[in-house]
């Protein structure tokens, strides 16, 4: 399996590892940056290129990280202790290098060390392309989990898949988005490090066989099946100043030799070098739908191939150390299932449990459902993923098998609890019914779990009272929640630099770990001078954001004006529309002269569409034609400013959040789960602008009511109103929202492109409008004043700048695992080995 020859003459000894601990100082670190730019990668004076030193540099950081990451998995080895293995189809990682140097605890140093070579750290990070490895807030949660479970020094290990292209790059042309291929690894990706040794192989298709084992046993085996590799990649993922190092393995899908070796000699080679293919395409590409299910073959085999893959890993790490005995693998392994995406897990453990190990159904039961926890992230009908059974059966005959035996026998238990009530057995079922039957895949996380949880208090309350209801009614105990957080040394220390020093100048560093301790902020809001640092300091980050949005939008943002930002996924729950609405209307107020006490505003909108979502694409459309409007006319100069930024990214939101005054996370109360984007901006000082959803109550809660926009229906008020929602009133009733329609409806933004907003138009004048957009505009509009008034004056504004970042604590990610730790994972801390 392995390409390579294992040793037999030699025999390695204790002098082969015996090494000195790398160099952590300026000139050490210099020295082997010298080493790796001029030896190893042959650049000299000629070199005028920044990837160059790019590399160099992260092989340095990669060096120190690799001596600690092979103490921590001795260490972890040593205690035997329990271990959480975070399932994701999606890690949204952004860039590694100012991380790494963070984490390790010298950025400064190689900042100096660089100047003093006459490069700019700056420039030289600018070469690294993001990880883009994920659609959005699911993704990114991801990498800001692998990084408090670090720090915390936790036993995780991420799994996931190596896509060969990651999100798309989103250009705009002609005020419409164009994707284009993300091929993030083209120059190589020095980050990551290849395990051949521990390739997995991978089963698809064929048929399932019964046959008696050597215990007389009755056991399937699943044969004829179209094989694929799976081949680790290991990123290291540092700890905050800890010498923790944890691990992220994606898989990359790798064809067999036999692949080549039957077509080939049957004389069909094109055949069989397509089959290769077929099989590396597993990995190849990145899904780009943001909570929506696609539905595709190739994304269940994506599914599967990581669920499989792990679940392998595990099991080989489990029986090199515990042999063939399994009694205790659920009280030391525990896989975390990042939404139902990897949900076939649960199929999976037992099939390699009952087949591949010879357990019975009852001990492997009793296994998996000890060891699975899963984490739903949404309550939109269309993300709740369901495969055909047909497809299902053709691709993984096996695990439907399993699927069938997991309901029969979960069915007899809804029926023993309430008998007769067959209404019940078939909403609760695997497998819907009907038309094409298709496999549940969220019930099948549920019932092969022993936690369930929500990521903001509102949506774990809807998700037991409304999606999940039946399953809650059954087992109420499995039912909990973990409101979401975001890692502070990314969206804090390394984003905000002088923020950061403002802080560690007050309260000392105590806060990157334990950000509760902003907390002691707060008496300062009252203190003049400090507000005076707190202004300077935004100042300079808005002055950033204005740079990047010149640069790449070619719209000036004078920094004296309110920058207002929306920044997430292109979707119509989260209502950028609601948003453009607002735009037209204060374009409308310029227009009418009605500017008395005018709040000057430079309204930023980002975001990427799902390539196949029209709706999406037509808001971005209409955004761009928007802006187009308002900034060319004259009579804006000084007042309102509208830009939409392209390719919104994990890099993009560390120069954005810092700039930022007013968050805007309007969604319709009741549809985004958690959100993170506001816990970010937040942090850095920013204000919201929001409904009642998410995690915005939570932020409400935790700042104060005078600290925060609010306004909309709440999600209760939302489904009372649903039956009787009449937006053709609600615009008639509302001068501001009929001119806004006016303005829309005469074409003013598409005057030689007829039509192209009719959609948008429709979907807001429609009583069947899931996001009921004009329901909320008027609210929107009055709270929108109040915060213009708000930050007209800016001592107030400052005090709420401050106390929104003061009271953030509760936001970082290190409570969430915490959390995740003790209520559901239950592991102890691990220190690694001290390095000499
Ligand atoms: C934080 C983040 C998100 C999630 O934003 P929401 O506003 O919570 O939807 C999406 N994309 C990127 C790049 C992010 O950094």
């Amino acid at each position: 399996m392995s390409p390579f020859l294992d040793l037999a003459k030699s025999q390695p000894n204790d002098r082969l590892f015996d090494l000195p601990p790398l160099a952590m100082d300026g000139a050490g670190l210099a020295e082997d940056f010298k080493r790796y730019f001029a030896n190893t990668f042959g650049r000299d004076r000629d070199c005028r290129s920044a990837y160059y030193p790019y590399l160099a540099l992260a092989i340095v950081l990669r060096d120190r990280m690799m001596e600690r990451w092979k103490r921590t998995r001795q260490a972890q080895d040593q205690a035997n202790c329990k271990r959480t293995y975070y399932l994701s189809l999606e890690f949204l990682m952004g860039r590694a290098l100012g991380n790494a140097m963070l984490n390790l605890g010298l950025s400064d140093t190689i900042e100096k060390s660089l100047l003093n070579l006459g490069l700019v750290l700056e420039e030289i990070g600018d070469n690294e392309p993001d990880a883009g490895l994920g659609n959005g807030g699911l993704g990114r949660l991801a990498a800001c989990f692998l990084d408090s479970c670090a720090t915390l020094q936790l036993p995780v290990k991420g799994y996931g898949l190596r896509y060969e292209y990651g999100m798309f790059r989103q250009l705009i042309e002609n005020g419409y988005q164009i994707e284009e291929p993300d091929h993030w690894m083209r120059e190589g990706n020095p980050w990551e490090l290849e395990r051949p040794e521990y390739t997995q192989r991978i089963q698809f298709g064929g048929r399932t066989e019964f046959y008696r084992g050597a215990d007389g046993r009755s056991q399937v085996r699943w044969v004829d099946t179209q094989d694929v590799l799976a081949v680790p990649f290991d990123t290291p993922i540092p700890g905050y100043l800890n010498e923790t190092v944890n691990t992220l393995r994606l898989w990359k899908a790798a064809a067999t030799d036999e692949f080549d070796l039957r077509e080939f000699n049957a004389g069909s080679y094109p055949e069989s070098v397509a089959q290769k293919n077929d099989a590396e395409h597993i990995t190849m590409v990145l899904y780009p739908n943001d909570a929506n299910e696609c539905g595709k073959e190739l994304r269940l085999r994506q599914q599967y191939f990581l669920a499989s893959a792990s679940i392998k890993d595990v099991i080989r790490e489990w029986t090199r150390l515990n042999g063939p005995d399994f009694s205790s693998f659920a009280d030391k392994n525990c896989f975390q299932l990042n939404d139902t995406h990897p949900a076939i897990s649960v199929a999976e453990l037992m099939r390699q449990l009952l087949d591949e190990h010879g357990l019975e159904w009852d001990r492997a039961w009793s296994i998996t459902t000890r060891t699975m926890a899963y984490t739903n992230h949404t309550l939109l009908p269309e993300a709740l993923e369901r495969w055909p059974v047909r497809l299902f059966g053709h691709l993984l005959p096996r695990l439907l098998e399993v699927i069938y035996e997991i309901n029969a026998r979960f069915l007899s238990e809804v029926a023993t609890k309430w008998p007769g009530d067959l209404d019940r057995q078939r909403r609760m079922s695997l497998i819907e019914e009907g038309g094409e039957p298709q496999v549940r895949m969220a019930f099948l996380a549920i019932v092969g779990s022993f936690s369930v949880n929500g990521v903001a208090e509102l949506h774990s309350r809807l998700l037991r009272g409304g999606l999940f209801r039946d399953f809650y009614e059954l087992w109420p105990t499995k039912f909990n929640n973990k409101t979401n957080g975001v890692t502070p040394r990314r969206w804090l220390v390394q984003c905000n630099p002088g923020l950061r020093d403002l802080l560690n100048d007050e309260i000392g560093e105590g806060w990157i770990r334990q950000l509760e301790q902003l907390e002691r902020l707060a008496p300062r809001a009252e203190n003049a001078t400090f507000r005076q640092r707190w202004r300077a300091m935004r100042q300079g980050n808005k002055q950033r954001l204005a740079d990047l949005v010149k640069e790449v939008c070619g719209i000036d943002f004078p920094i004296e004006a309110l920058f207002d930002v929306q920044v997430k996924r292109i979707h119509e729950y989260k209502r950028q529309l609601l948003n453009v609405l607002h735009v037209m209307h204060l374009y409308l107020r310029i227009k009418d002269g009605d500017t008395v006490d005018w709040t000057p505003r430079c309204v930023l909108i980002g975001g990427k569409a799902a390539p196949g979502y029209t709706m999406a694409k037509s808001i971005i459309k209409l955004i761009n034609n928007v802006a187009n409007v308002v900034n060319a006319d004259p009579a804006t100069a000084g007042r309102l400013r509208l830009a939409f930024i392209p390719s919104y990214r994990v890099s993009l939101m560390e120069v954005i959040a810092p700039g930022t005054d007013l968050s805007e996370q309007i969604s319709t109360a009741g549809k985004e789960a958690s959100g993170t984007g506001n816990m970010k901006f937040m942090m850095n000082g920013a204000v919201t602008i929001g409904t009642l959803d998410g995690a915005n109550i939570e932020i409400r809660d935790q700042v104060g009511d005078e600290n925060f926009f609010l306004f909309g229906l709440t999600a209760e008020e939302v489904e009372g109103l649903r039956p009787h929602y009449d937006p053709g009133a609600i615009i008639a009733g509302d001068r501001r929202l009929r001119e806004v329609m006016h303005l829309l409806e005469s074409g003013h933004f598409n005057q030689f492109e007829p039509g192209i907003f009719d959609a948008i138009i429709h979907s807001i004048r429609s009583p069947h409008d899931p996001w009921m957009t004009a329901a909320d505009f008027g609210s929107y509009v009055e709270a929108h004043e109040q915060a213009g008034h708000a930050y007209r004056d800016q001592e107030r504004w400052l005090r709420m700048s401050i106390l929104n970042c003061a009271h953030s604590g509760r936001f970082s990610s290190d409570r969430t695992i915490s959390e995740y730790n003790e209520d559901i994972w239950k592991m102890m801390p691990v220190a690694p080995l001290p390095l000499e």
